[in-house]
Formats: structure tokens, sequence, C-alpha cells
């Protein structure tokens, strides 16, 4: 199987460059490696073959593949996809970016929460795959048990999003952040009789100084939070909020009176690369809390169901935790004081493994 690797050296494409090298892929596959900016350069040397880097931008390049597989983002594939479509390239398309998400030829894919409309798809000639939103990817993961079983009435997600989802710029912007803040203070710091409310007016005036750093992340990301992710939609919600009940229940193939509501507030918080939420869930019947403990924990190696103690989510239910892991960690559940039906959880994931690179990366696996 010929591959297509375009967006192999960006942030997404590293995570799953590195996860496919860990999965030994290269060895089950024929990888080509492409560019938009540096055609003709040295690729990755994978399996012990060095390569040469690919136009990305050509279409004749591209149509000799069987698999084109995709983190360049949105903008390229709008201007190539169609254009190869059009060449009559009728290979499988594996995508990162949101582009093609909601296109009605397309499946978002996330198999351990729909490997069977995965496979009714393939089995139909579908040819276009693509990952879900990150925040929705992990919010399923965490649930897919529930989901499973078809007991979620509605959901309302409160996320609390890593800079990463805004791009590796925001990542390193949040520590350059956080060193401003560090250094506007340190000396009060060494001095541990310094009065806290000098430290406070230390940090208040380095928010506000003009020197400290906000063009990637558009304001205070460290010791603050942004409580706006992604485009206005002008109906006062965000696309990023939009997309949780759209790609939900696409990811379940649902839709008319089958659609499970799900929506919430998105905000950006100063973590690196995992993205926490806080869930409210309707449950479709009462069911004892043991039984969706099971439900939650069992739903796949992934999910992992964390006890509603101090200790155990103090210690897990952390980015810090779960930096690097494919482990979804689900906590905090109890019932809640609405009623027998309505459950609370938290949960945290890292939105560049199971968020972006790995449902691709097993799409990629699936095919062959
Ligand atoms: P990115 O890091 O900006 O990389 C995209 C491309 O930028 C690279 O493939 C590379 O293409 C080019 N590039 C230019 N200078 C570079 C440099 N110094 N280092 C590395 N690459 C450089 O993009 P991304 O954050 O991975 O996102 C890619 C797509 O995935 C987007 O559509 C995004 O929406 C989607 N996605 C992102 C996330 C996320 O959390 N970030 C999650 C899910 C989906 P050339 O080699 O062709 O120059």
């Amino acid at each position: 199987m010929k591959v297509g690797m375009i967006g192999w050296r960006g942030m997404v494409g590293s995570v799953l460059m590195q996860r496919m090298v860990e999965e030994n892929d290269f060895d089950r596959i024929d990888a080509m490696f492409f560019s938009t900016s540096q055609a003709g350069q040295a690729g990755p040397t994978v399996s012990g073959k060095s390569s040469t880097l690919l136009d990305a931008h050509n279409i004749d390049a591209l149509a000799a593949m069987d698999v084109i597989l995709t983190c360049q983002g949105g903008d390229y594939t709008k201007q190539v996809h169609p254009a190869l479509r059009a060449a009559g390239w009728t290979g499988y398309w594996i995508d990162a970016a949101s582009a093609l998400r909601m296109d009605p030829d397309s499946t978002i894919v996330l198999d351990p929460v729909n490997d069977d409309v995965i496979a009714e798809a393939v089995a139909a000639g579908k040819k276009d795959f693509i990952g879900g939103n990150c925040t929705v990817s992990l919010m399923m993961m965490g649930l897919a048990g529930l989901f499973r079983e078809d007991l979620v009435e509605w959901c309302s997600t409160m996320t609390y999003q890593a800079a990463s989802g805004a791009g590796a710029r925001a990542m390193r912007e949040l520590i350059s952040q956080m060193g401003a803040l560090h250094g506007s203070v340190a000396d009060l710091l060494i001095d541990k009789d310094s009065s806290i409310i000098d430290v406070d007016s230390g940090i208040n005036e380095c928010f506000k100084s003009s020197t400290f750093p906000t063009e990637e992340c558009g304001a205070a990301l460290a010791g603050s939070l942004i409580a706006w992710i992604d485009s206005d939609l002008e109906n006062g919600q965000s696309r990023e909020e939009w997309k949780a009940e759209a790609e939900t229940n696409k990811i379940l193939e649902r839709s008319g009176d089958a659609i499970i509501p799900v929506d919430g507030l998105c905000v950006r918080v100063g973590a690196m690369r995992c993205h926490s939420q806080a869930l409210t869930i309707k449950l479709r019947k009462d069911l004892p809390l043991s039984e969706i403990e099971s439900i939650i924990g069992a739903a796949n190696e992934w999910t992992e169901f964390v006890p509603n103690t101090k200790e155990a989510s103090t210690a897990k239910l952390s980015p810090a935790y779960v930096s690097g892991s494919l482990n979804v960690p689900v906590g905090r559940l109890r019932k809640m004081s609405f009623g027998p039906e309505y459950l609370c959880a938290f949960t945290v994931g890292d939105q560049l493994l199971w968020g972006a690179a790995e449902p691709i990366r097993r799409m990629l696996r699936l095919l062959g």
C-alpha cells in the first residue's frame, strides 16, 4: 500500500510519526513523504529507508498513492482534495484537519467508539476518513461505554483546553508567559519574608505590561484563562462549542429525532497538551453508580475509571498525569442533587494522541 504522508513534521504529524514508529506501522506500508515547502530535500528515514521529499502540490505524484494521510491543515485539504478527486483519484484520504469533517461523504474516525460506522463506510466504498475535533474525541473516549449502551440522553461539556489546541506557537507562548510572570517577581520569591501583596501586585503589573507576550494566544493564558475558543458563530456559541453536538452525532451516525444534545462552554487554560472536561450527563434511566462505573471503565483498554476520592482524583485527573499517554481517565463520578439520572464526571485526555494522531493512525492500520 503506497501511502503519501503530508504534514508529517508539524505538531500533530510529529506525534503521528512517533506513534507509527512505536507500532511498526512503516513496516506494513510503502511510505512516501511530501512537503509544501521542502520538496527535493531529505525526508525522514523510516524502517531503515531514507527518502527525498516530494511536492505536496503535485497532483500526479499524489494520485500515484493508494492512501493519503495528511496533518497539513484545512487550507491544504481545501486546495488539494477537490483537485485530486477531479483528476479521478479514488484512493483513501485520511485527514486530521476539520475541512471535510461534516461533508456528507466523509466519516469521522474514532474506532473504539464507532468501529461499526467505519466498517460500514469502508464496505460502502467511502473514501474520506477524517479525525474528529480533539475535545469531542476525548469526551467520547471517556464516555464510550455509556454511548455504546445508548444511556446518554444529553450531555453538557464544560472544557479546560490546553494550549496545544491553538498550535505549537501558542504552547511556546504559554511557557514564555510563565517565564515573564516568574521573572517579574523572582527577587520577591527568593525573600521568603516578602509581602504576598507585593508579589501579587508585581504579577498584575506584568499582565498589563506592553512587553507581556500575547501575540499567539491573544491574552494572558499563564496564571489566567481565555473563555472563548475558535470563531464566533454570532448566536452566542463558539465554533468549538458547536462541534460538540454536530460531531458527536456524526461519529455515532445519529440524526433527526435520534440526535443526542451535547453543549457547553469551551475554555482555554494554561495546560500544555491535555484537554480536561467537566461533564454533566443526563442518563436515559436510573442505574446504580457501581454499574455505571463498570460500564465506563470496561469500555476499552484506554478508558480508566478513577475512584471518586480526593487522593485518586488529585493523582490521576490531571494534564500532568495524562500528558504523553493514551490513557483517558474518567472520575469524579457521582449522582447529582438534580435527580438519580443526573451524573457529573471529569475526564482528561492527551489532545495530540486520542485527540488528533491516534484515530487517523488506526484508520490507516484498518485499511491494511
Ligand atoms: P503545524 O504544526 O502548524 O504543521 C503544519 C505544517 O507546517 C507542517 O506540516 C509543515 O509543512 C509546516 N511547517 C512550517 N514550518 C514548520 C516548522 N518549523 N516545523 C514544523 N512544521 C513546519 O500544524 P498542526 O498543529 O500539527 O495541525 C495540523 C492540522 O491538524 C490542522 O488542520 C489542525 O487543525 C489539525 N489538528 C490539530 C490539532 C492540534 O491540537 N494542534 C488537533 C486535531 C487536529 P511543510 O513540511 O509542508 O512545510
